[in-house]
């Protein structure tokens, strides 16, 4: 069968760009071999306009966050579920330096996403109180990746199976893979991009992470709680706890450190009792300049990358999934900042 694309990997970045690409009447195909511990499944899925310990404006938020609400309620629609929770995050400070060091960084830029007003819940360990952070909130990524790879299957747009390199060729003015052909070929493959013949020299970088999911009375689902961790309520009394921050390394076998680094923060988040139900490990496809990937290569015909998500694809993958199907469609002009030619 011929398709207008093949997509590899079904991840955020891959399933926001089929996504984009069926909404221009293009024919897609999807190749994901499921890996249950994807970045985007492992991933907590939360979004916030401010960032770092220094509480810095995110990069291009007051675009991408109108973006974000605007893509996934569409999805939502479309899919006719829902995994949006657009909700505060109550944020507490570890000291009263922190404290102090964020009053005085409460510049006109964040105010607008700040209420300092506001109560701690019980649950969360806040000695030195807390704030709440507006235009926030997760996506229950799981959620949406199976609806969505459902939505794919219904329309014969979904293949399970590791992508075969030596399957693919290019003749007649198109693609060939297995019994399929396209005009273009895409890959987004976050972290496993290293094994991509094609693209491999595109420096993207792995950051590995530790999540929990745990079980706990203490907090609800109201909110999202953090305090240098996070917790989402996934259902009932069950969140999600993360993460662990730690580069070059793309071993996905959880290890004794990462659950002893996760407990020791969980237990600095939490005021009450926990149990954990699961650690899971994944890898964030991250650049040292802490912007995506979109681009072409420079000699195969017709043939792209978009990776690079970072820790933020849940914010970034709507926005720029549509510049992306531009690029494919219309050769629209990448900014240098976020090109495959800026390596
Ligand atoms: C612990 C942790 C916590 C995180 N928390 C957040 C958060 O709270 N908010 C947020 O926005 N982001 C978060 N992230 C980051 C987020 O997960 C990434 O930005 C995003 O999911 C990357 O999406 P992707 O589609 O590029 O890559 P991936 O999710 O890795 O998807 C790539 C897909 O391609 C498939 N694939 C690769 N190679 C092949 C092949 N040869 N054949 C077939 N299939 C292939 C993979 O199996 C996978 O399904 C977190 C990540 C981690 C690890």
């Amino acid at each position: 069968m011929h398709y207008h694309q093949i997509i590899v990997g079904q991840g955020l970045a891959g399933s926001l760009l089929a996504y984009q690409l069926m909404k221009l009447n293009q024919q897609v195909l999807v190749v994901d071999n499921g890996k249950v511990n994807s970045s985007s499944r492992i991933a907590a899925g939360m979004y916030t306009p401010i960032s770092g310990k220094r509480m810095v404006k995110s990069w291009m938020v007051d675009t991408l966050y109108p973006e974000l609400i605007s893509t996934y309620k569409d999805l939502e629609n479309l899919l006719g579920t829902s995994f949006l929770n657009d909700i505060n995050i109550q944020m507490s400070f570890a000291s009263i330096k922190e404290q102090n060091d964020f009053y005085s960084a409460l510049n006109d830029k964040i105010k607008p996403y700040v209420i300092t007003e506001t109560t701690p819940h019980q649950g969360l360990n806040a000695p030195f109180g807390a704030v709440e952070i507006t235009h926030s909130g997760w996506l229950n990524t799981l959620v949406f990746l199976d609806a969505f790879k459902k939505y794919l299957s219904n329309k014969n747009s979904f293949i399970q199976d590791e992508f075969d390199y030596d399957a693919l060729s290019y003749r007649d003015n198109k693609w060939h893979y297995k019994n399929h052909s396209a005009n273009s070929m895409v890959f987004c493959q976050g972290y496993q991009n290293k094994n991509n013949p094609y693209f491999k020299h595109i420096p993207v970088i792995d950051n590995k992470g530790d999540v929990f999911k745990i079980k706990t009375a203490a907090l609800n689902n109201q909110k999202i709680y953090k305090r240098g961790a996070y917790a989402v309520n996934l259902f009932d009394d069950v969140f999600k706890v993360g993460a662990t921050y730690k580069w070059d390394n793309d071993n996905t076998t959880p290890t004794p450190q990462g659950y002893e680094e996760l407990k020791d923060k969980t237990d600095v988040l939490i005021h009450g009792n926990y149990e954990v139900l699961e650690h899971v490990v994944g890898i964030r496809p991250t650049t040292k300049d802490r912007r995506p990937i979109l681009g072409k290569h420079e000699q195969e015909h017709n043939m792209y990358l978009f990776n690079g998500l970072g820790s933020k694809g849940v914010l970034i993958a709507p926005y720029f999934s549509k510049i992306m199907a531009d690029f494919i469609l219309n050769n629209t002009v990448i900014d240098k900042e976020i090109s495959t030619n800026r390596f």
